[in-house]
């Protein structure tokens, strides 16, 4: 089998667009809006074959009436949430299989930022690499804000892709990783893989280059919310908020609630 590309194609201020091409065939997950997809499939010379999408919010569903104008194409999509032109209906359980390109998905309830959030895991690629395309759950150094669900749905959320292999490569679906990285500082000042990322990332960011996808297994070490039962962010959520923590969970929940105000 021909090996995939996986393709962050920016969209608006800091989304991406991701593609999954064979070198003819793409897939397209959370298009929130269509010309950016239109003008790179027409770069490339591919041809859209189906639209993936992990929940509701205009930044990601935005622009499949107008891709669907294009080309008719199937549209996957959460069984859980109000979205127009979905052709699949998904939840926890269900497989996605395509043939253009040759795609197997699991499908993964992730529920937090939206209450029918669902994420797509690839178990493996041809090259053996698994992926996971987890829209406005799990980012770069940071997760999603918790606009329907609540600190514990979340945090089950996060665990379900904290538990993916370390080798996943992660498709997060907005480029925040700068400004989450200053917040996990913040969170977990000692961390010297996350100094080294801070780095990394700046440089990235510097020549205009994504900081995606970042891996299951770099996510665990430097992301505060993967790590909210570390002792040392336990004790620094204590000092700086002067709050009580209890547990994983209420160190998750005043985490997120401190990212929301931090500046
Ligand atoms: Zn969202």
């Amino acid at each position: 089998m021909n090996a995939l590309e996986y393709v962050p194609v920016p969209a608006f201020e800091d989304n991406y667009i991701w593609l999954v091409s064979d070198g003819r065939n793409a897939v397209a997950v959370d298009p929130g809006e269509a010309a950016p997809v239109r003008a790179y499939l027409a770069k490339r010379g591919w041809r859209l074959s189906a639209i993936l999408l992990t929940h509701h919010h205009r930044d990601h569903v935005g622009g499949v009436a107008d891709l669907l104008k294009d080309q008719p194409v199937p549209v996957y999509g959460p069984a859980g949430e109000a979205i127009e032109h979905l052709t699949y209906r998904l939840a926890h359980g269900d497989h996605v299989s395509l043939a253009e390109p040759a795609l197997e998905l699991a499908v993964l309830d992730v529920p937090g930022h939206t209450s029918g959030h669902i994420a797509y895991f690839q178990a493996s690629d041809p090259r053996g690499t698994p992926h996971v395309f987890c829209g406005d759950t799990l980012f770069a150094c940071g997760c999603g804000r918790l606009f329907e669900g609540t600190p514990a749905q979340m945090l089950a959320s996060l665990d379900s892709l904290a538990a993916l292999p370390g080798a996943t490569e992660v498709h997060c679906a907005h480029e925040y990783t700068l400004s989450n990285i200053r917040f996990a500082l913040a969170c977990e000042p000692g961390n010297t893989e996350l100094q080294a990322w801070r780095d990394e990332a700046a440089a990235r960011r510097a020549r205009n280059v994504p900081t995606l996808p970042t891996t299951i297994a770099h996510e665990r070490a430097v992301n505060p919310f993967l790590r909210a039962g570390e002792p040392s962010i336990q004790a620094t959520l204590a000092d700086q908020l002067h709050e009580t923590v209890t547990d994983r969970l209420s160190a998750f929940a005043l985490m997120r609630e401190w990212k929301n105000r931090f500046r």
